[in-house]
């Protein structure tokens, strides 16, 4: 299998003098199984040099499958320069996930009307398909590929390859589900001393990955004041990629801010921190241009999905009940579903939900952690003593970011723990992949 950079930038395109070594062109990963499959991870503007390399190469047809993450623009950008979308005989299947804001032929197409580009997409001449993904376990040209949502205020697919004996997970535009990342009292650096399900989760998913190539856009000492926005930084990505035995990390997205000696800056301490950790985890930050081959080993697995039947939640309307003591939260939370097309309805109390949940079930519950009267703990606690309720969702939103707090909120059986301050998007991505799920 090979794998080639074609842009490593977030969110917006930074050419110029300071990114020569790095790079410039946002989000597209290019990679090559034994077998030929063609895959190609987001279109940022790295695929159109990608674009030209295929042109200039290929004879035949060119059979491209394109994996978008999500559709933010600095992930689709470089669609509309995908020059052979343009060539009659080519073919191109497009794959993205299931978002709740039309289907991912409708997204594409609106970057391409006609007021911003002077081809529309139902214009290219190549045979183009338009594959909406759920999470779970896929077949792409062949090729056995697992996809798992990531932490981003838009639905956002990660994605795990497993081809030629080898695994290469892509995990871009995705933040840390939790401040914290070991549960006290376990020793930390191990996959099941992780705090937060989200994270837990996050770590088996690329579990003994030969390469994973994960968003790193901000430094530790940025994130905070950037926090919602669904990016990580490198001390997070080499803990957790350590914790999953991972054999190679490539650190991308970098942000449009840092410049070529600012990265190599990040690349050293990431370096040094693997090295303190001393796992033999590799660690370099992804640079265009940077191609590498990869060879089987033994130690190889199949993802197991921990959901293995996933089924399209899009076509669904789903009931949610919010329980709040707070009105302004819950007018909010209210206001953000209803706009999404979910039914809602809501509670002031944690007696009033018990007693609304037995009249009529929900599909998911949203739940205060701290209420007058019964908490959201207790509430918890009493819908996993039913057997009808033992597995209803539940998502726990708190302003209780402690380690003690969340600890507390998992193993009263929450199904997802979101912290304020959240974002609108960030909290509907979380319920529908909590949806998703059941
Ligand atoms: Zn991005
Ligand atoms: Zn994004």
């Amino acid at each position: 299998m090979k794998v080639r950079f074609w842009g490593t930038r977030g969110s917006i395109a930074t050419p110029g003098p300071g990114t020569t070594r790095f790079g410039g062109n946002t989000s597209c990963v290019e990679i090559t199984t034994n077998s030929g499959a063609l895959l190609i991870f987001d279109c940022g503007t790295g695929a159109h040099p990608l674009a030209a390399k295929l042109m200039a190469e290929n004879q035949g047809a060119i059979n491209a499958n394109i994996l978008l993450g999500h559709t933010h623009w600095d992930h689709i950008q470089g669609f509309p320069f995908f020059s052979p979308a343009f060539v009659k005989d080519n073919s191109a299947a497009i794959y993205g996930p299931e978002g709740s804001h039309g289907t991912l032929q409708k997204v594409l197409a609106g970057q391409m009307e006609f007021t911003y580009f002077p081809v529309e997409l139902a214009q290219l001449p190549a045979a183009i398909s338009y594959h909406d993904l759920t999470e779970g376990i896929h077949t792409i040209d062949g090729v056995r590929i697992a996809a798992q949502f990531l932490d981003h205020p838009a639905m956002t697919l990660g994605y795990r390859v497993e081809a030629d004996g080898v695994v290469v997970v892509y995990l871009v535009d995705h933040e840390p589900f939790s401040d914290e990342l070991w549960r006290a009292g376990t020793p930390p650096g191990h996959i099941e001393s992780i705090l937060h399900d989200g994270d837990r989760r996050h770590a088996h998913f690329m579990a003994n990955a030969d390469l994973v190539i994960h968003d790193a856009q901000y430094t530790p000492q940025e994130y905070p004041s950037k926090k919602t926005w669904g990016h990580s930084s490198y001390d997070y990505v080499v803990q957790i990629a350590s914790a999953a035995g991972v054999r190679k990390v490539a650190l991308t997205h970098h942000d449009p801010g840092h410049n070529d000696d600012f990265v190599a800056e990040i690349e050293a301490k990431a370096r040094a921190l693997a090295d303190q950790i001393s796992t033999g985890l590799e660690v370099f930050c992804a640079y265009e241009g940077c191609e590498m081959t990869l060879v089987p080993n033994a130690t190889a697995r199949p993802f197991v999905a921990p959901d293995p039947s996933q089924e399209s939640v899009s076509e669904r309307r789903f009931h949610v009940l919010v329980v709040d003591d707070y009105p302004a939260t819950l007018t909010l939370v209210t206001q953000a579903l209803e706009q999404e097309n979910y039914t809602v309805s809501s509670a002031t109390s944690g007696s009033q939900a018990l007693a609304m949940i037995e009249a009529l079930m929900p599909d998911l519950v949203v739940l205060d952690y701290k209420m007058r009267g019964m908490d959201g703990l207790a509430v918890t606690k009493a819908l996993r003593a039913r057997p009808e309720t033992q597995n209803l969702p539940v998502l726990m939103l708190t302003g209780m970011t402690d380690e003690p707090s969340t600890r507390a909120g998992f193993d009263a059986g929450v199904t997802d723990y979101v912290t304020k301050p959240f974002s609108i998007p960030q909290f509907t991505a979380r319920v529908r992949a909590c949806l998703a799920r059941t």
